[in-house]
């Protein structure tokens, strides 16, 4: 049975894990709760782990910090770039994101920015993570650059085989149809396509976790556009978008085990005496505010926090001593996938207004593992083109690829927290491929500007318990019994040139079928 108590400002102290309320606090409940396992975050690595678990008849609680976001023909759920608005960010993120002071009042919204001094990374939050604002690239890495970049253990034939494949039909992964890349709207792909063509570079169409019939739809005027005018930056209106809300997570639901707890933050994990692992939340409302405090103890743990989140909650654990002799190598092994965001402005040509979205072609130049890096158009709203500094002519390229540059995380006391170290530029040598081709796709007739260099930014963090140091190849800890890590943070701070979701789920996928066969009914 649940317990509850009452914390009172900061004179309470109940248990170890619960962080005092701030002192003009009401009272707020203090509750605390057992359950078979708790899953921390449902993005990719998450909702797989939930997925599978309860398909095995194990009882889940998933707990995650963003709300539901749900779509449907012409919902107004998601801001746009055009009606920017407090969805936008999440109010963890700092006070101030990209040297500007943040001006949206708190609320749970859909990015969050961790910003480090050269660095700042973003990632996604709410029920269906990064799945809900990424544009949707589902690309599966190449033999030699999967086996360039990932330990021998993830053997390539097995999660070609099997759990690429298996991602891909969960998400309904399709490339966009010739009646919408012929559409006026997208004429900014069709230009990236000859352009690159004419550059001597590869060109293919990007798998998307999209059914195009609804952009079509739009095309016919069936409802507002979402995808076919570059709204859909923030995350699809309309509906179609097959995040995992709507695919790995329903299915979880369906099931009957899964116990969804949104808008509850896990701020601190610790391992008790018994060896039982103690989760302690803040359960808020859509403000931050601070309504519940749980203390959920649990024999499995299961961190699918993102890269940052899982990351920051071990090491700060770590470091606190509230899990002792976690392994040597947490904390480091994260790289950014290289990414490097342009805005490109021709001088000579039209791109159009608006731009359809979000992706639809990119160039895959995965020839040598060594350099493997892709190059990617995407759309972006009205808003933006006449946004200040920039022409109005603009559409933006996307570059990444492989890179040996890695960050660690350093605790620091005075802010209780992870602080990434990442050394400014640190992936310079995959950029040294990666800026001219952009430039080459470009054409010298354009204005063409490198965001990075202005703010260094990623929105593809990867590594931190990385996979072969902190866990095993199935994300359990080290030394840990029953807690597992099973998101972008178990990856070795890479993706093989590709965008992370992909892999990252994959990855879930091949260590769930592993533990179901073997943890489940003994550890779990
Ligand atoms: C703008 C943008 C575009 C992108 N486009 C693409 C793309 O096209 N293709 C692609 O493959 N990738 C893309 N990405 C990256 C992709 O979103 C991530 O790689 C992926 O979502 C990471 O999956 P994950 O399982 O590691 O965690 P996430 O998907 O980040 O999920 C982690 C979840 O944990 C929750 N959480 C974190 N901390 C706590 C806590 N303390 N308590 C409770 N809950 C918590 C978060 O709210 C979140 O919902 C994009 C990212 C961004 C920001």
């Amino acid at each position: 049975m649940d317990r509850r108590t009452f914390v009172k400002g900061a004179a309470v102290a109940a248990g170890s894990l619960v962080v005092a309320a701030p002192a003009r606090a009401a009272l707020i409940p203090l509750t605390r709760i057992q359950r078979r396992v708790v899953v921390v975050g449902s993005g990719f690595g998450g909702s797989v782990a939930a997925l599978r678990l309860t398909e095995a008849g194990v009882p889940v609680t998933l707990l995650e910090q963003g709300r539901a976001w749900p779509t449907g023909p012409n919902a107004n759920t998601f801001p746009t770039l055009r009606t920017l608005d407090q969805r936008a960010l999440f109010y963890g993120s700092a006070p101030q994101v990209f040297r500007q002071p943040v001006q949206f009042p708190p609320y749970a919204g859909l990015l969050n920015a961790v910003v480090a001094p050269t660095m700042t990374v973003l990632s996604g939050v709410g029920y269906g993570g990064g799945s809900l604002t990424y544009q949707g690239m589902t690309l599966e890495p190449e033999r030699q650059v999967f086996e360039h970049e990932f330990p021998a253990a993830l053997d390539y034939d097995e999660m070609h085989l099997e759990h690429y494949p298996r991602v891909r039909q969960m998400l309904g992964a399709q490339t966009a149809p010739d009646a919408v890349i012929d559409s006026p709207t997208y004429k900014p792909a069709r230009i990236f396509k000859r352009n690159a063509e004419a550059a001597g570079f590869p060109v293919s169409r990007i798998p998307m976790p999209i059914d195009w019939s609804w952009a079509i739809r739009e095309l016919n005027g069936e409802m507002k556009p979402s995808y076919t005018n570059g709204d859909c930056a923030l995350g699809v209106n309309n509906g179609g978008k097959n995040s995992l809300d709507v695919t790995y997570l329903r299915q979880a639901e369906q099931t009957g085990r899964l116990e969804v707890r949104l808008l509850h933050r896990v701020t601190d994990i610790a391992r008790t005496p018994s060896c039982d692992w103690e989760v302690c939340v803040n359960r808020t409302d859509v403000y931050g505010t601070t309504k519940e405090q749980l203390v959920i103890t649990t024999p499995t743990l299961i961190l699918g926090a993102g890269s940052m989140g899982t990351t920051r909650m071990l090491v700060r654990a770590g470091a606190n001593s509230r899990i002792p002799d976690l392994p040597d190598g947490l904390g480091t092994n994260w790289g950014t996938n290289a990414d490097r965001i342009y805005a490109w402005s021709p001088f000579t040509e039209n791109l159009g207004a608006p731009q359809g979205g979000p992706v639809v072609y990119g160039s895959l130049d995965w020839a040598d593992p060594a350099y493997a890096n892709t190059v990617i158009q995407a759309s972006i709203p009205p808003i933006l083109l006449a946004g200040p500094g920039l022409p109005t002519n603009t559409t933006i390229l996307v570059g990444y690829g492989v890179s040996a540059a890695r960050g660690h995380f350093v605790y620091n006391s005075l802010l209780d927290d992870a602080v990434l170290k990442w050394e400014h530029e640190g992936d310079r040598e995959i950029q040294s491929r990666i800026g001219p081709r952009v430039r080459a796709v470009a054409g010298p007739a354009s204005l063409l500007i490198d965001t990075n260099l202005l703010l260094g930014w990623t929105w593809h963090p990867m590594g931190g318990a990385s996979m072969g140091s902190v866990c095993d190849y199935e994300g359990r800890v080290l030394g840990q019994e029953g807690l597992y890590v099973l998101d972008g943070a178990l990856l070795p701070g890479t993706a093989a040139a590709c965008n992370p979701s992909m892999t990252i789920a994959a990855v879930a996928e091949r260590a769930m079928k592993r533990i179901v066969a073997s943890d489940v009914g003994s550890l779990i």
